[in-house]
């Protein structure tokens, strides 16, 4: 038996939309995780299966290719892609599910059409903070990830066995991939009754790790080796690391989306370091992503120095200006920052 964490009152109210609802839009944040990109797939496949032949998942930007075998991965609409399409699902829908982000400007150029759609709007989200833009607001960030969400939602709506294969395997992806293969996160015993659940299903969970981790190119695996020995700089007396790209040796490694996907949590093996930062030159903009293991709140740090926000222990942020600047902000905020100090940060993490 797994806790009713959701509120009643807000699964019944999706739960409706999801009955009376025809055209359905599922979206979520920029540049898609695993965990943003399971909970969607594993929704698409419920309510497909469920009945309803107007499901579309919508994403702002493209996703990593390791991804792309999950069932229903062929059939996201990725919007830098195609603008007018996806925009026009936005504002066609009945339904539109904003997955594993919790406030608009997570999906960057997403947001004018799904803020100005008058589609219902209902949020699973795992963030802190959630901003007041759904009709429903389910957001528990007590929860390992979104995809764990998703399980819990079907399974209260009492639709367990519309829960399909291919479904089980998208939510195991996302609950997998947001928990660094159930290395943080995820000592909370109801996971691995999920987990027990889903493989019961029929999904080959060593197969899906193998598909996830194990697919990296060449030229991927040797700018890992080039980021430890050239790249990474170890701060002792504030048990910190860091991890810097450019565009230029990004470059050099032909990286295609997904290729840094890890990098950060590298310097967190090393005994003694419990906080870990990689900037790197992203599109328009340096993008800083930050984790850290124990009390240190790196969505803190992210929010006083990098505009951002995210978990205690995974956060993310970004910086407009140099990449020098960017470290020299991080050097900063390394010798100032104060955890203890932080309450009036907290209210905007
Ligand atoms: P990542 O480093 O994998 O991009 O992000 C880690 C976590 O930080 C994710 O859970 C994500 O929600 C959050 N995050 C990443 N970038 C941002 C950002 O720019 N702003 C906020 N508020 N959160 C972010
Ligand atoms: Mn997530």
């Amino acid at each position: 038996m797994i806790t009713k964490i959701i509120h009643e009152e807000k699964i019944q109210k999706a739960k409706k939309y999801v009955e009376k609802g025809e055209s359905f839009v599922i979206v979520t944040h920029v540049t898609p995780d695993g965990d943003a990109i399971g909970s969607s797939l594993g929704l698409y496949h419920f309510l497909t299966t469920y009945g309803k032949d107007n499901v579309t998942v919508v994403v702002p930007n493209e996703f990593p290719s390791f991804y792309r075998w999950m069932p229903g991965a062929k059939d996201i609409v990725i919007h830098e892609k195609y603008p007018d399409f996806a925009e026009q699902l936005i504002h066609d829908a009945d339904v539109i599910f904003c997955l594993d982000f919790n406030e608009p400007k997570r999906i960057e150029k997403l947001a004018p059409a799904v803020i100005a759609s008058e589609g219902r709007k209902v949020m699973i989200d795992h963030h802190l903070n959630p901003a007041d833009f759904c009709r429903v607001t389910i957001s528990y960030p007590e929860m390992s990830s979104t995809s764990e969400m998703i399980f819990r939602f079907i399974c209260r709506m009492g639709m367990f066995d519309l829960m399909t294969k291919e479904a089980a395997a998208c939510i195991y992806t996302g609950m997998m991939t947001d928990t660094g293969s159930f290395t943080y996160n995820s000592n909370k015993p109801e996971i691995y009754t999920i987990v027990s659940e889903l493989i019961k299903k029929g999904i080959d969970k060593d197969l899906i790790y193998r598909k996830v981790f194990q697919v990296y190119s060449e030229s991927r695996l040797r700018m890992q080796g080039y980021v430890l020995y050239e790249k990474m700089k170890i701060y002792p007396e504030h048990h910190a690391a860091l991890i810097t790209l450019s565009k230029e040796e990004l470059d050099r490694f032909h990286y295609v989306t997904g290729d840094t996907e890890g990098f950060v949590n590298m310097p967190l093996s090393i005994e003694g370091v419990t906080f870990s930062v990689f900037i790197r030159e992203d599109r328009d903009y340096i993008k800083v992503s930050l984790r850290s293991v124990g009390d240190f709140p790196c969505n803190l740090f992210a929010c006083q120095y990098f505009n951002g926000g995210g978990h205690k222990n995974a956060s993310g942020g970004e910086f407009f200006g140099s990449l020098e600047d960017a470290i020299a902000t991080f050097e900063k905020g390394l010798k100032e920052f104060n955890p203890n100090k932080t309450e009036e940060i907290e209210k905007l993490a």
